[in-house]
């Protein structure tokens, strides 16, 4: 079925005990055992597992072209879980462009315990192969990526990865699976901060890892995720699978209006780059053209000076809203620096998260806070 279809139906049925479209939110953190002692519906132990938590796995898995899921508390943790299911001394090569937490979970949380990672420009293949130790294990990617926007080739990087005798991961929580399908690519893992577009209205934070094959890494994560438990709640977990209902309607208003955005910016005198994989002139162009049905729904903009002139224009929106995250129906503007402790993004730059408001309206508004 078409993503729309399945964004309405994978995971969804009707409640069998009270006939209920919508499934109902299950807060029993127990389960009855039958008199043989067995568990006839699976369920035993809120940690282990809970319907409302299936039922979103069971979404993402279809919408990715998955065979398996597991549901995590935060995007970060997702990630943690996953390189925790490597051992000590194994290498990982990361973009170096991704999610600053990841970076910290990388090498202040996981370094002293004996993950070994490089941080490579995955857009360039080359880089990534001469980063291959015999001790990779995982190769694990944004794209496009955040907060520089970069597009990397991930059918290429899975030949790499594969050649090397390593899995690929990809955080895809930029693009959705709407707009692109990294299993399809050839990746082995997908990853996202369900907290962005899945969720979509800024009220509920998880993250997911979906698996193309049932491996004894998956197998491990699925064991980190049960014993340790680092989960989502059934109501955010019912959030989540609420928000997906209008993922591919959302995601592609999100992407048309970016595009406008992107259009706007990139002629204005005050800004120096716009950085946007929509524009032609953005290197990644041709890449995010083919392994993408669209641009997304963020952006990155230099403005001509540095700090100071990016915070002016930051200070000065009345419909954007100067908040961190995205993925949310309002629009958001962020100078990134700020709460990166990273250290790795330029002073001058704004990240903007493009919502579902009328395009007119957000271009209304740049144009009075660059004036
Ligand atoms: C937000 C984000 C994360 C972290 O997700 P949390 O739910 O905030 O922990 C990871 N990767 C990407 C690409 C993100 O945007």
């Amino acid at each position: 079925m078409k993503p729309e279809t399945q964004a309405i139906h994978a995971g969804h049925h009707i409640d069998p005990a009270s006939g209920a479209v919508t499934q109902p939110i299950y807060l029993s953190t127990t389960f009855e055992r039958a008199p043989d002692g067995t568990y006839p519906l699976d369920y035993v132990y809120g940690r282990y597992g809970n319907p409302n938590r299936t039922a979103l796995e069971t979404s993402l898995t279809e919408l990715e072209g998955g065979v398996a899921a597991a549901a995590f508390g935060s995007g970060s943790v997702a990630t943690m879980s996953l390189l925790q299911a490597l051992q000590a001394g194994d290498h990982v090569i990361s973009s170096n462009d991704l999610y600053f937490g990841i970076r910290v979970i990388m090498t202040d949380i996981l370094g002293p315990w004996g993950l070994d990672t490089s941080f490579v420009d995955t857009s360039d293949p080359a880089a990534v192969e001469s980063a291959i130790k015999p001790a990779t294990r995982l190769i694990i990617l944004e794209s496009p990526s955040n907060p520089l926007i970069r597009v990397t080739d991930i059918a290429r990087i899975a030949e790499v990865a594969h050649a090397g005798g390593a899995y690929l991961a990809v955080d895809n929580t930029i693009a959705t699976p709407v707009l692109q399908q990294p299993l399809m690519l050839g990746a082995d893992f997908v990853i996202h901060a369900t907290t962005k577009y899945l969720g979509g209205h800024s009220d509920a934070t998880g993250g997911m890892v979906v698996a193309r094959e049932e491996t004894a890494l998956f197998e491990r994560l699925r064991q980190i995720q049960m014993i340790g438990g680092a989960v989502p709640s059934p109501f955010e977990s019912w959030l989540t699978l609420r928000g997906i209902q209008t993922l591919p309607y959302r995601v592609r208003a999100h992407a048309e209006n970016a595009l406008k955005v992107a259009q706007f910016l990139d002629d204005q005198p005050q800004v120096e780059q716009v950085l946007y994989p929509g524009l032609p002139t953005h290197p990644g162009h041709e890449v995010a053209k083919r392994q993408m049905k669209a641009f997304g729904g963020m952006m990155s903009v230099q403005i001509k000076g540095g700090r100071e002139e990016a915070m002016a224009v930051a200070a000065n929106v009345n419909v954007f809203t100067r908040a961190t995250s995205f993925g949310g129906t309002h629009s958001l503007i962020e100078h990134r620096a700020s709460i990166e402790t990273t250290g790795t993004t330029p002073e001058n730059l704004l990240r903007l998260s493009i919502g579902l408001e009328h395009p007119d309206d957000l271009i209304g508004d740049l144009a009075q806070a660059l004036g």
